[in-house]
């Protein structure tokens, strides 16, 4: 093929027979590896296998965004049979082998994504260098998509790091940054970006004139591991301890595991064909459905058009942000902004909270720098792009306003009303309230066509999702706006309406007040968060309303009380906690103790209702539904979620399922594996969700009576996602081959 000919690679070759293959796929954002580039690429071995006057093949990317960004998902989420699933694999696999085996030298530049297959295709080059801008990713962050990286990045990468390094990346998909990969071995350079050029130079005028590249030696104890048969056995041993609790749910845990120990045991090639196998056994999985489906959620989230009609008006420009209240919140507002290039002015009401505020901030760069996110002078440069303030006066000018104030009305009004003084006509002020109702925050303002919520979740610098609160005022410009930030922030929005609880609290909830009434039936904390941690949530609803803060919960569990169906104990019993200074992990007490922030036993359950008759649990008195996939009070919290979520597009705070179902996912750790509560609602089957509701409503009341909606899809035969995928696809296709221009290779 002609060099012109090429569709995602531009060549160039210099007078010493070096080539440059710059990737840049049309039409993309991100260098990904679909059809044609794999095709391209086969054109491009075949013709250096035979080329022998070649020195030196060069690769790198046209794209800001990155080198690669991995496998086309798109192609991936296609696949409808074993056997083309087994032939994608088997392509990929033969064509990065005969790219390792070349008799030239390749290299991969690094800079921005280089993950997924990205990374095993540049494992399969004989170096890597890498950019130290900050920027880099590296990593195979296949298990959290419920694949494992089946190009060849099971076999390489323990090759290329060694086993202890490279088994927490491929079974936890933890990505790395230029220099975190440069100390484990998997760059060959690292060089800020002021001298990379040079230093690219350098490395290939070294190659050329046949220096070879000396990589340090492994210390005593890699080699024991990855060397002996004894090292390697305890490395397995411990790592399968590790992924058997969640194998089950995750079969790609043990799959990647597995393909990764044949490898060492065996071969390479018994190695390749255990991951392929893996691979086509996991994809047809439930949980590998899902975890697909979530990330083509955030994708369509992350595009304003989602949101807003495509002729809206552009964002408003943001270089300069206040940040009002530096407590838990504020603070890692500040300091995310800060982090990503914004300049923050940040104020409370005195200088100790705003030193114990700046405190906070200093930790998390301090943390970021520990880690080698960040050079130590950077995250020194970007904390003083913060710049703490008390008097309203010293705020100057700025572009946007987040409020994040203690979580009371009459608090927040007096700050929206200074604030609406302060700022320039136009400014707009979010809020990050958790419950109040963002239309009554704008009416003490002039502007309510610039208030909206922007609600972050705790940890600010970890939790994926912001909630964007837009009341019947806010204009599109806002949102534009707002959803413009938090692209910048890499954070996933969710916008919605200005309804109690918006999304996330709205569903979280009344989950959260079933758990509590069944610790008021007798049920021990401790049983309750066992049960839900196994049905896969990050901690169990006890736990995370000591996180919240009893006080807190109490708050909003009382605005809450405005669409729950009957009233509770939750309330009272939260509000005789926190008179009694239990308010959670905070106060050392709520549910449980904690000592150092460490969760120790719970509170026994006489000493929470001792004020109360003696009770028994419901179940003792009648028999509750049960369901074998289900234990435990995993049914009964189960159906509370789904029927709240139900409820909640019911109420239109937002418009399609699959916003609901990512929202829960993003803002408080619902069982990925499981898709979120709709999709989950549909694989039980709706008819089974709707009698298992209404046997609950017999018992316990009211609050279980499933939803009009939930009803009519259950009696029309229908499901919260009927059949198609979430970007209009038909969830199944009939008719499917493995593409022509893509060779089987040698
Ligand atoms: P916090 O109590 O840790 O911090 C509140 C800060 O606001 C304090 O430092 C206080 O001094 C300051 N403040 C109070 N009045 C002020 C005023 N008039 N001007 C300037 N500063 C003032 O509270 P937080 O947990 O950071 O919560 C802040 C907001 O974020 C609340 O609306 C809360 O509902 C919301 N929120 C909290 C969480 C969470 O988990 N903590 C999660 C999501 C949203």
């Amino acid at each position: 093929m002609p060099i012109s000919e090429y569709t995602n690679f531009h060549l160039s070759r210099d007078p010493r027979g070096v080539l440059t293959v710059s990737l840049d796929v049309p039409d993309r954002s991100c260098n990904v590896f679909d059809e044609s580039v794999v095709a391209e690429l086969q054109t491009l071995v075949d013709e250096w296998e035979h080329d022998p006057s070649l020195r030196l093949v060069l690769f790198r990317s046209d794209k800001e965004s990155g080198l690669l960004a991995g496998a086309d998902l798109l192609t991936i989420r296609r696949i409808r049979h074993r056997q083309t699933a087994d032939q994608i694999v088997t392509i990929g696999q033969k064509l990065f082998d005969r790219l390792e085996r070349l008799p030239i030298p390749t290299l991969a530049v690094i800079h921005g994504a280089c993950l997924g297959a990205g990374l095993e295709f540049a494992l399969a080059c004989r170096y890597r260098v890498a950019r130290d801008d900050g920027q880099a990713q590296l990593g195979l962050p296949e298990v959290q998509l419920g694949l494992l990286p089946a190009w060849g990045g099971t076999q390489r990468l323990p090759q290329r790091i060694g086993l202890a390094a490279a088994l927490p990346m491929i079974l936890t998909g933890k990505k790395l940054t230029a220099r975190q990969a440069a100390r484990l071995g998997l760059v060959d350079l690292v060089s800020p970006p002021e001298q990379f050029e040079s230093d690219l130079q350098r490395f290939i005028t070294d190659q050329l004139d046949g220096i070879a590249f000396q990589r340090t030696e492994a210390g005593f104890l890699a080699r024991f591991r990855d060397g002996t048969r004894l090292g390697q056995w305890m490395v397995f041993r411990s790592a399968r301890r590790q992924v058997a609790p969640q194998a089950r749910v995750y079969p790609a845990l043990p799959a990647a595991l597995r393909a990764v120990e044949r490898g060492v045991r065996d071969s390479h090639e018994a190695g390749l064909a255990a991951a392929r196998e893996g691979f086509v056994d996991i994809l047809f999985t439930p949980t590998c459905r899902n975890l697909i489906e979530l990330f083509f959620q955030q994708e369509r989230a992350r595009k304003p058009s989602t949101w807003l009609p495509a002729e809206t008006t552009s964002p408003r420009t943001i270089r300069r942000i206040a940040v009002i209240g530096a407590g838990t919140m504020g603070a890692g507002i500040a300091q995310l902004a800060a982090y990503h290039g914004y300049d923050v002015v940040l104020k409370d009401l005195d200088e100790g909270q705003l030193t114990r505020g700046m405190a906070r901030v200093r930790k998390r760069f301090d943390e970021a720098a520990a880690k080698g996110r960040l050079s130590r002078s950077d995250a020194a440069a970007r904390f003083d792009r913060i710049k703490p303030v008390v008097d309203w006066d010293q705020i100057g000018s700025v572009d946007l306003a987040i409020e994040a104030v203690s979580e009371r009305e009459d608090v927040k009004q007096q700050v929206f009303r200074e604030l609406d003084r302060y700022l320039e006509p136009g400014v707009a002020i979010a809020s990050n309230t958790s419950s109040l109702g963002i239309r009554r925050l704008a009416a003490t303002t002039g502007r309510a066509a610039e208030v909206a919520g922007l609600h972050f979740f705790n940890p600010v610098h970890r939790m994926q999702l912001i909630e964007v609160v837009r009341s019947e005022e806010t204009s599109d410009e806002t949102v534009a706006t707002l959803l413009a930030l938090i692209r910048r922030l890499r954070k996933t929005p969710l916008v919605t309406a200005d309804h109690p609880g918006f999304v996330v609290n709205r569903v979280l909830f009344p989950y959260l007040d079933e758990a509590v009434r069944i610790v008021c039936e007798g049920v021990s904390p401790e049983e309750v968060d066992r049960d839900v941690r196994r049905f896969g949530m990050p901690m169990g609803p006890l736990e995370l309303l000591d996180h919240i803060g009893l006080d807190v919960a109490a708050d909003i569990a009382a605005v809450m009380s405005s669409v729950a169906r009957d009233e509770g104990p939750t309330q009272a019993t939260l509000e005789a906690m926190v008179a009694r200074g239990w308010a959670g992990k905070k106060s050392g007490q709520g549910f449980y103790h904690y000592r150092n922030g460490r969760r120790g036993k719970p509170t026994p359950v006489g000493d929470l209702l001792s004020r109360r008759e003696p009770v028994r649990p419901v179940s003792d008195i009648h028999p509750l539904p049960a369901s074998p996939d289900l234990p435990g009070q995993q049914l009964r919290l189960g159906s509370i979620l789904i029927h709240a979520a139900a409820q909640c597009l019911e109420e239109h705070t937002v418009s399609e399922p699959w916003m609901i179902d990512m929202g829960m996912v993003l803002g408080c750790g619902f069982a990925p594996f499981r898709g979120g509560p709709l999709r989950m609602a549909d694989q039980r089957g709706l008819d089974r969700v709707v009698s298992d509701l209404e046997q609950f409503e017999r018992i316990l009341g009211d609050r279980f009576a499933p939803s009009d909606l939930l009803r009519d899809l259950s009696n029309g035969h229908n499901a919260f996602y009927p059949d198609r995928d979430e970007d209009g696809q038909p969830a199944i296709e009939h008719t499917e081959s493995v593409p022509e221009r893509i060779s089987l290779g040698r």
